[in-house]
């Protein structure tokens, strides 16, 4: 199992407000957090700071937390059914921070057995450098032993830019490669560094899907998992990237197609494709996808798409969503637009973009959108999806939706987030659209949530594992 850590950015600027307000002594607070358990990695969510009071803590140049503080914020957490991290500085420390010794012991020794106690959750613990690099450790319970130490991989901070702090032991620094020349001298060897760590889920393997594992493994990046529970049939040979008659024939599965394409794109020497023949609506998908840094909404449904708004708030794992909407009537175009938007922490999500019809999620559980019938009665009335789509609507999505993940993890727009970015046929523009979330709008107070908010999905987690 993989640890790793994520916060959003209005978190992390009011941490690191107090934490380094004054550089010359080491500060302390604690933090409430949830978990949200990946099929292989476990996620410690940070939600809410727990600051100290003058009474309890002593600043002595390094810090000592008072019982007083202790107490209070671990009944604090285990009454929001939470975990606790304790958070210290090393304001005269650069980059990812290793434990000393005292360090150690007060963590692991005397405050991990009683976090697990109280919490029923094991303790963590980050330390702040003085140059604003996070780090991060997990006490994990063991029966009638003292708690063991395992270090995350990461600290990600998610919001208008995705910030990872990478663990140099666990994920060492990449250096590109000759074959990534052109990309790395547009934002240099750090980023592409970061880059190369990155494992990233493309949800949804079809048209759009397959474009951009194409384009996210000639970019270098560390790990891509397709998800898509479909196979290849023969309509789909007009648009899926590198699927040949043959895959068709065979009924070849579309997640795997497209991961035999992207070692053959690839330029990242240790790169790995996993092909994920499953469903992000049911628990085993949804699971998956808890694994990534960033995923791609390449779903064409609105039921998978409000699953993977849910993840992007609850679970602080950004989602760069895109669609199509494409309609002719006898040979004339009626409308041809397609859209992209990046959601998740301090951006507004897809249910308040309009991204899917929040009226036909619930057809989408029933199964009415792949009823004939249903859809037959539709088409009298003359509401029945268009399905119609061409490549070069595809192919530009797929360039949209990657462009968003360029902003969102190298930031060389300076802007992080580029809006709601939508094409449209006639008008030929592409204007973004800055929005924000209802006050209403019940996902973007889901924020760091994880387990204990999770989404509709088709199999209940609570019964059926
Ligand atoms: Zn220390
Ligand atoms: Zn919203």
């Amino acid at each position: 199992m993989e640890f790793s850590v994520a916060m959003s950015e209005t978190l992390e600027n009011n941490l690191l407000e107090f934490l380094l307000k004054d550089k010359t002594e080491e500060e302390a607070c604690f933090v409430l957090w949830y978990p949200a358990k990946g099929s292989k990695r476990f996620n410690v969510l940070l939600k809410e700071m727990i600051l100290p009071s003058e009474d309890e803590r002593v600043k002595h140049g390094n810090i000592s937390i008072l019982p007083n503080f202790f107490d209070r914020a671990k009944e604090y957490v285990r009454s929001k059914r939470g975990g606790l991290a304790l958070i210290h500085t090393h304001p005269l420390s650069v980059g990812w921070q290793d434990l000393s010794g005292p360090d150690l012991h007060y963590e692991r020794d005397v405050m991990a057995q009683e976090v697990f106690g109280v919490t029923g959750l094991p303790l963590v613990g980050l330390t702040l450098s003085g140059n604003q690099a996070w780090s991060a450790r997990i006490y994990r319970r063991r029966a009638k032993k003292r708690p063991v130490l395992s270090w995350c991989i990461s600290v990600r901070v998610v919001g208008k830019q995705l910030k990872t702090y990478y663990n140099p032991k666990l994920k060492p620094k990449q250096c590109p490669s000759d074959e990534m020349l052109r990309t790395t001298s547009v934002w240099g060897d750090d980023i592409q560094s970061d880059l190369m760590r990155m494992r990233v889920g493309i949800i949804g393997a079809g048209s759009v899907g397959s474009a951009v594992v194409e384009i996210l493994s000639r970019m270098g990046i560390g790990e891509i998992y397709v998800m898509d529970y479909d196979k290849v049939e023969i309509h789909n040979l007009d648009r899926l990237v590198s699927a040949k008659q043959s895959d068709a024939k065979y009924s070849r599965s579309k997640s795997k197609i497209a991961c035999r394409n992207a070692y053959k794109a690839k330029t990242n020497p240790d790169f790995r494709c996993k092909p994920h023949v499953l469903s992000i609506v049911e628990e085993d998908g949804y699971r998956v996808a808890l694994n990534c840094d960033v995923l791609f909404s390449c779903v064409d449904r609105p039921w998978p798409r409000q699953v993977l708004n849910h993840i992007s708030y609850a679970s602080l794992i950004p989602v760069i969503n895109g669609g199509v909407s494409f309609k002719t009537d006898h040979g004339r175009l009626i409308h041809g637009v397609f859209r992209a938007e990046t959601v998740g922490p301090e951006r507004v999500c897809m249910n308040c973009l309009g991204s899917y019809d929040a009226g036909e999620i619930q057809l989408d559980r029933e199964g009415k959108l792949d009823d004939p019938q249903y859809i037959s009665e539709l088409k009298k009335t003359g509401q029945e999806p268009s399905r119609q789509n061409i490549m070069p609507f595809s192919i530009s999505l797929a360039g949209l939706e990657s462009i968003q993940f360029v902003e969102l993890v190298t930031r060389i727009g300076r802007k992080g987030d580029l809006g709601q970015q939508t094409y449209d046929y006639y008008s030929g523009e592409i204007l973004p659209v800055y929005k924000e979330c209802h006050p209403e709008c019940e996902y973007s107070k889901t924020v760091a949530e994880g387990d204990a908010n999770m989404p509709y999905l088709a199999d209940d987690p609570h019964i059926d594992k």
